[in-house]
């Protein structure tokens, strides 16, 4: 069963070792040759199970071959589930004993859950107490950067006034605050100058190169290439559900029927096309060919 957890999941770890475990068929000591990790939902939150897999360590005896699990990893969670016993025992119980339908299981589930998300708010109160202000400073130097809300000779000035603000003040988040925008200033309003990349994620998509901004963008460590290539853009309807909560009907979908990726998306894709012409030995004569017969009619 697989299952996309969020980036930010704090799994609590349980590591299982192969402990006075012997080989089946020779009665050998295992050896701890691999790890297995599995994510798991239990009652006390997620958790993360560390296995060492053991192996006979006798190259010529069949159990060297297989691996065998650490013994209490049953006692956890059943094979290939991602739920351990307690969860699997706590709907199997409300299911089969005192036959509450699967939506009200759900919503049981769901009010454990906004206990849990309330007890976490409590936790963070004070900290984000704290946050609540930087996060409004933050969001009016964002604000200036953004060419929807006015000029850039006003947008500049916006911004150049809030930097005096900040460094007028004394607390260290202001002066963190003054320092960077300092250093970015100089880039931030040129241009922009068209078919040149604008941000840092074009400038990635341009060199076809996944680097560091968008590998922490997407919280793993490999970045998929097609997120490089094409952004991440998705869908073209991806982004209706800013501007329309609740359920779409079929008529509010019909308009993006029609939709297409960003311009910088699809020249992003005919480039990659290109590239991946002329890393072809059997196609790259014909790219040659054609791309001399446009030279030639340019000139
Ligand atoms: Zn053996």
């Amino acid at each position: 069963m697989s299952h996309q957890w969020p980036s930010e999941t704090a799994f609590r770890r349980v590591d299982l070792y192969v402990r006075d475990q012997t080989c089946p068929i020779c009665d050998a000591r295992l050896h701890v040759c691999s790890h297995r990790r599995r994510r798991l939902f239990t009652l006390q939150g997620p958790c993360l199970l560390v296995a060492r897999l053991g192996h006979c360590p006798d190259p010529d005896c069949q159990g060297h071959r297989g691996t065998v699990s650490p013994l209490e990893e049953m006692g956890i969670a059943p094979p290939r589930l991602m739920v351990g016993w307690d969860v699997f025992a706590w709907i199997g119980h409300r299911r089969f004993a005192r036959h509450w339908s699967v939506p009200q299981i759900c919503a049981e589930h769901l009010q454990r859950l906004a206990a849990c998300i309330d007890r976490g708010l409590e936790a963070v109160e004070e900290v984000q107490d704290e946050l609540r202000p930087q996060v409004e400073q933050i969001q009016a130097v964002a604000d200036t950067l953004d060419p929807a809300r006015g000029s850039q000779e006003d947008r500049r000035r916006e911004f150049e006034e809030l930097r005096q603000n900040f460094s007028r003040q004394p607390d260290s988040f202001a002066q963190h605050l003054v320092r960077l925008m300092t250093s970015f200033l100089a880039g931030l309003f040129l241009g922009p100058v068209d078919e040149l990349p604008r941000d840092n994620l074009d400038l990635e998509r341009w060199f076809r190169l996944p680097k560091g901004h968008e590998r922490r963008i997407h919280g793993r460590c490999h970045a998929g290439v097609r997120l490089v290539h094409e952004g991440p853009t998705l869908a073209c309807a991806l982004d209706a559900h800013v501007h329309h909560l609740g359920l779409f009907t079929a008529t509010e979908l019909a308009p993006y029927r029609s939709a297409q990726p960003p311009p910088s998306q699809q020249a992003a894709l005919a480039r990659h096309r290109l590239m991946r012409k002329a890393r072809s030995a059997t196609q790259r004569p014909d790219l040659l060919a054609d791309l001399e017969q446009r030279y030639r009619n340019l000139s």
